[in-house]
């Protein structure tokens, strides 16, 4: 079942940030399991967040929100790009790497910078981190926020915390 986001829209929608889920997005927890089908709701919900952050809905921003957005993942514009191709679609890579900057600027996935060549889009904006396996490729939510106690103390001087953004490169054990 979809759950959407505690977060009211019409609330971020004025807070500035320019984010119309911001901190929300679709609302999934970390951990939680992936939600393979799209229905025709799901569709529709997916519809009504693109029209409620302002995205003009064009055929191949349909397209992309529905591979994107209908189940919790991490993806490349490469991996979604096969991955609508695959479906049978049809929509240009230039096409989607401007809708995954739209979608970014709007907080409705979130980017997750790895390298200068890589950059993950999650479907989950609500905070959390994660482990990049470098075997793998893959990224992987982490179910908690391990973080010290000890860090906002360790912030430079009239300076606080705005976001963070921690991956750990994990890779699997050498024999
Ligand atoms: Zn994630």
């Amino acid at each position: 079942m979809l759950r959407w986001a505690a977060t009211d829209p019409a609330k971020n929608l004025t807070d500035g940030l320019g984010y119309c889920f911001a901190g929300g997005g679709i609302g999934y927890t970390p951990g939680m399991s992936e939600i393979p089908n799209v229905n025709v709701t799901l569709e529709a919900d997916i519809e009504q967040m693109l029209a409620r952050c302002g995205v003009l809905l064009t055929k191949p921003r349909r397209v992309i929100a529905n591979a994107l957005l209908a189940h919790h993942q991490h993806v490349t514009a490469e991996q979604l790009y096969d991955q609508i191709r695959q479906s049978g679609h049809k929509v240009s890579r230039a096409t989607i790497y401007n809708t995954l900057g739209l979608f970014a600027q709007k907080g409705l996935i979130r980017p997750i910078y790895i390298d200068a060549a890589s950059t993950f889009y999650d479907s989950n904006t609500s905070h959390h981190h994660h482990f990049f396996n470098v075997d793998s490729g893959k990224l992987i939510d982490m179910k908690e926020n391990m973080l010290p106690d000890t860090l906002a103390a360790s912030l430079p001087p009239g300076t606080e915390l705005e976001t963070i953004d921690l991956v750990f490169r994990i890779r699997d054990k050498r024999r």
